[in-house]
């Protein structure tokens, strides 16, 4: 890469952007990273690097960095101390809980801090301050995965890794566009493609994507209408005998809501789901359906599937990432290599640092939950705390959080290392809470569209500027060592979590020198848990481990559940697999049945409006807007518009169109034969934007799944109409 013959010395470290997690070489001179290459070392990348990750160097020194700690005073940010703005913080704290209690006080975290800062921004909010009313934006991308992978297996995160992927014959990609947000993971799967003309590819999504294009079926179904797809698929594999029986009698049980169901009865459920009667439901002919069904299925052939924000953000989403576990334990395609049930995280570390830690407002580290008091005592004996110190009622869930703050609820608010104001759906509601309550932002960019709204600002080190620890999409925990200092006066968010607990008085929580010292603690919590990590010499020495790792002398685990890889699997198991994290050891095919989105187009509101990213920019783009040679591929957002959709409304490519919604409209430029091509009847909008005009979540709708509560981001009612200036 550019700039690489200048590097004095190379640091190992993993990329800042999507939940792929390629591991990185940045090549320091002096004070700077001069340039990166993909570590030709790591399981994850094997050297390779997408655009995003080759130009990480550009996202350090901006015009935009936060150097300094700011405070608003009189509508205006200042210049202030590191002390000022921390005694701030505190005194805020403490005047919000006297006058208001424990709940008036909320922390917003990220898939993009380290383990360690969420583990302990978790410990200080609930041993400290005493409430539960910590979450953080992976609540919006994958809180349904984890609720169907605990429904489905009784444990959160896949049983396979992305090794998988260079097993599978079969890929079922359902609500994913790899090709643009998991770049170097489709590199290895058009690799697996080219290197064997037997390996098939199903993608199912109702926008023709560039993973589209490597399909040898593609399905193009009406939005929301997944759940009746799956079930269809299924009723097939069981009426053709295409199902493991085996593998069903040992390992399985069926349910219904809370009933137990026959395997009969589940297939009288199905009776409703025929190809013939989902072809009118879903828009895909009956055959295909069949077709893809049996591939699916195909006795000695190796699937597996690979789905993201496309099932998640959905108010069915846990139900739906169910439906796929289904298909894989029909077939009994699961816990060996190339059978895999496979959700897609989008960032860095939204498993190791939040899913993993507890930084949700209903789990505690180690995937225990804040509703069992037996969870609760062990962590409370090991934090030396009063178990009654720790509250038992779950906190606000995200759009929870930010819905008190609008209502006056919440006085206190920090977010950190996230950017809600622009990313949360029905901005237009929640913005006037962020600016109604206290609020602290956490940010290595100002400003940004939530840093705007901020009563303080405080300088964060960015990638590369401190140690820590990452998790991606596959279990793997990989170390990022510290490459340079940070500019001006930004800190590591640790560093600063650290010294607010110390001054709110909690100096027994935090007795914290170093990161190291953060993990040790946090190792002790996964004691007992099937989630032990490994520790940080060896994290150090071998980068990346996928968990669990029980023991310095123990190796990675590949597959979760499946001797010899799994260790918590008992020695005499069922043909070595057991689904220990449920009661009896089987893990459930649930009967669900299809229910359509919150919000369906109509006489008024005629159109789908779906969203997603691009390969050139990332999630709210405060770091790739920052590096101009992605800017300048794709400057602004635009709508997708189907060119038949188009001509109906006499639109024309480049034209502006609104996008108007119940709630919002935005202006943006038609595509009509662009990167995608959305089904008729559904437009498509990337959510990267940060101009008022083109910020698509104000359009969208803020309803939510009941059990993850996580926001159905993918499926709204719009309508549209050129733009009359
Ligand atoms: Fe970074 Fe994801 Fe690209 Fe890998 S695929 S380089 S993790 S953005």
């Amino acid at each position: 890469p550019k700039g690489a013959e200048d590097a004095e010395k190379w640091v190992k470290g993993v990329c800042r952007y999507c939940g792929t997690g390629c591991g990185v070489l940045a090549g320091v001179k002096g004070n700077k990273i001069v340039a990166v290459k993909g570590d030709p070392d790591c399981a994850v990348n094997k050297g390779r690097l997408c655009v995003k990750g080759i130009l990480l160097p550009k996202i350090i020194n901006t015009k935009d960095r936060v150097l300094h700690p700011l405070i608003k005073k009189n509508g205006e940010f200042v210049e202030a101390s590191w002390d000022e703005a921390l005694d701030l913080i505190v005194s805020k704290i403490k005047e919000s809980v006297d006058q208001y209690g424990p709940d008036s006080i909320g922390f917003y975290g990220s898939g993009q801090t380290f383990a360690e800062e969420t583990y302990v921004a978790q410990k200080v909010i609930r041993a400290g301050i005493g409430t539960n009313n910590i979450d953080g934006n992976p609540r919006t991308c994958m809180a349904s995965a984890v609720a169907g992978f605990m429904t489905s297996f009784g444990e959160d995160e896949p049983s396979g890794t992305y090794a998988d992927i260079e097993e599978a014959d079969t890929f079922f990609i359902i609500g994913a566009n790899p090709a643009e947000a998991h770049p170097v993971l489709f590199s290895r799967l058009i690799d697996r493609k080219n290197s064997n003309p037997d390996v098939k590819v199903i993608v199912a999504d109702p926008r023709k994507t560039r993973t589209g294009d490597i399909a040898d079926y593609y399905l193009e179904f009406i939005p929301g209408r997944d759940l009746a797809l799956l079930n269809s698929m299924a009723q097939v594999i069981i009426e053709e005998n295409l199902i493991n029986q085996g593998f069903i009698d040992r390992h399985t049980e069926f349910m219904k809501g809370t009933d137990k169901l026959s395997f009969d009865a589940y297939k009288a459920f199905l009776q409703d789901y025929t190809p013939e009667k989902v072809e009118a439901v879903s828009g895909i002919p009956a055959q295909t359906i069949r077709e893809v069904a049996r591939l699916f299925a195909a006795p000695g052939r190796k699937t597996m599937s690979l789905w993201c924000m496309g099932l998640n953000q959905r108010t069915r989403g846990v139900w739906v990432n169910n439906l796929v576990h289904n298909l894989h334990l029909l077939t009994g395609k699961i816990c060996s290599p190339g059978n895999s049930s496979f959700s897609l995280t989008g960032q860095p570390s939204a498993c190791g640092s939040v899913r993993e830690t507890g930084g949700l407002s209903h789990i505690l580290p180690a995937h225990r939950l804040v509703a069992n008091a037996k969870h609760r005592e062990e962590l409370a004996k090991i934090w030396g705390i009063d178990p009654a110190r720790m509250p038992s009622k779950p906190g606000y869930h995200t759009l929870a959080m930010f819905k008190a703050a609008v209502e006056g609820k919440l006085k206190f608010l920090w977010v950190m290392c996230t950017n809600p104001g622009q990313s949360l759906p029905n901005l237009e509601y929640y913005r006037p809470g962020m600016e109604k309550t206290f609020m602290v932002v956490s940010e290595a960019y100002h400003p940004t569209r939530t840093s705007e709204l901020a009563d303080v600002v405080l300088p964060a080190a960015l990638w590369m500027e401190k140690e820590g620890v990452y998790g991606n999409g596959e279990r793997r925990t990989q170390h990022l060592a510290k490459a340079i200092d940070p500019p001006g006066e930004a800190k590591p968010d640790l560093e600063v979590l650290i010294e607010v607990a110390k001054r709110l008085g909690y100096e027994e929580l935090v007795p914290f020198k170093t990161p190291e010292d953060v993990w040790k603690e946090y190792q002790r919590c996964q004691e007992g848990t099937a989630m032990q990590l490994a520790s940080y010499d060896r994290l150090r020495k071998e980068h990346g481990l996928t968990w669990p790792v029980p023991g310095d002398d123990k190796p990675e685990t590949y597959i979760r559940y499946a001797r010899p890889w799994d260790p918590y699997v008992k020695e005499d198991a069922p043909d070595g697999i057991e689904f220990y994290g449920r009661p009896n050891g089987r893990a459930v095919i649930w009967a669900r049945p299809q229910v359509d989105p919150q919000e369906n187009p109509d006489a008024e509101y005629p159109f789908y409006l779906t969203t997603g990213r691009i390969l050139e920019h990332w999630h709210t783009g405060t770091m790739t807007f920052n590096v101009p040679e992605l800017k300048n591929v794709v400057g602004e957002m635009y709508v997708e518009i189907h060119p038949e959709d188009a001509a109906g409304l006499g639109i024309a490519d480049g034209d502006e169109v609104d996008v108007i919604s119940r709630r919002a409209t935005c202006t943006l430029k038609a595509h009509l034969n662009g990167r995608g091509r959305p089904r008729k009847g559904l437009v498509y909008v990337p959510f990267h934007d940060q101009v008022k005009e083109r910020m698509i979540n104000r359009v969208l709708l803020d309803a939510f799944d009941a059990a993850s509560k996580q926001p159905e981001y993918k499926v709204c009612a719009v309508r549209l109409q050129k733009h009359q200036a």
